[in-house]
């Protein structure tokens, strides 16, 4: 796996994600997020975490089309959701849902619950992000349970960032990539990118709010009032 620092990523990733759950929030949508606390810190529920990573896709690219050999690019007729095994020794390895009730890594009711969440999501993230002239290709989500005093009724929220790091993100016109894929393929330009989707979603007008500074190789943020 590729690991690198790059810096005023987690600034821009800390407010996108802010923005969108809370924009998901309006529209029902539980999350974990209680605020921003800071540039680079949220404050957030505690849950139990469910094992699974949950992606849905729009278009296929990725690791599908490198699977199942479905040429990049595709658009899928109706959404697609995966489920992968949060397990990194093992690589993420994609499962089924008879593997999730066989080994008991969510409850059947849980799942149709996150399934109906999943697709909502979806839903509105793309109206949003195509409202700035951005397809939503696909993302990757997690849920958590929030148990009640008794431990007994749980409740399943949202709780996970959502950012160009957990979505792929492309130009409507253009098909340019606004998310982590510009590092992964070694595009470049990875923080341009990531403030290019901030602008559009208007959480950063380009010259009022911020400005860019460079330190030799990284980039840093600098926010003004
Ligand atoms: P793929 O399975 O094609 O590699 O990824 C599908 C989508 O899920 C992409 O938007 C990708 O960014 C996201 N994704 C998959 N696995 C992970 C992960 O372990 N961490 C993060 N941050 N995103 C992931």
């Amino acid at each position: 796996m590729k690991k690198a620092s790059i810096e005023g990523k987690g600034v821009l990733n800390n407010r996108i994600s802010e923005y969108l759950l809370n924009s998901l929030g309006h529209c029902g949508v539980k999350t974990h997020l209680v605020k921003r606390l800071n540039m680079r810190e949220q404050l957030i529920k505690k849950v139990e975490i469910i094992p699974i990573e949950f992606i849905v896709r729009n278009i296929a690219t990725g690791s599908l089309s490198k699977r199942l050999g479905i040429s990049e690019g595709t658009v899928l007729e109706k959404p697609l959701l995966e489920y992968y095994l949060k397990n990194d020794e093992l690589g993420d390895p994609i499962i089924t849902k008879e593997h999730i009730y066989a080994f008991e890594w969510a409850a059947k009711e849980e799942i149709k619950d996150i399934d109906k969440m999943s697709f909502k999501i979806n839903d509105i993230l793309q109206g949003l992000f195509r409202g700035v002239g951005i397809k939503l290709v696909d993302f990757k989500v997690e849920y958590g349970r929030i148990w009640n005093k008794n431990r007994q009724a749980n409740e399943i929220i949202l709780a996970d960032e959502i950012s160009p790091d957990t979505c792929r993100l492309w130009d409507i016109k253009t098909e340019k990539k606004l998310d982590k894929d510009r590092f992964r393929k070694d595009l470049g330009n990875i923080i341009e990118a990531y403030q290019e989707v901030a602008r559009r979603l208007g959480i950063m007008p380009e010259e009022t709010n911020i400005s860019e500074v460079n330190f030799g190789k990284t980039t840093s943020i600098k926010f003004k009032k």
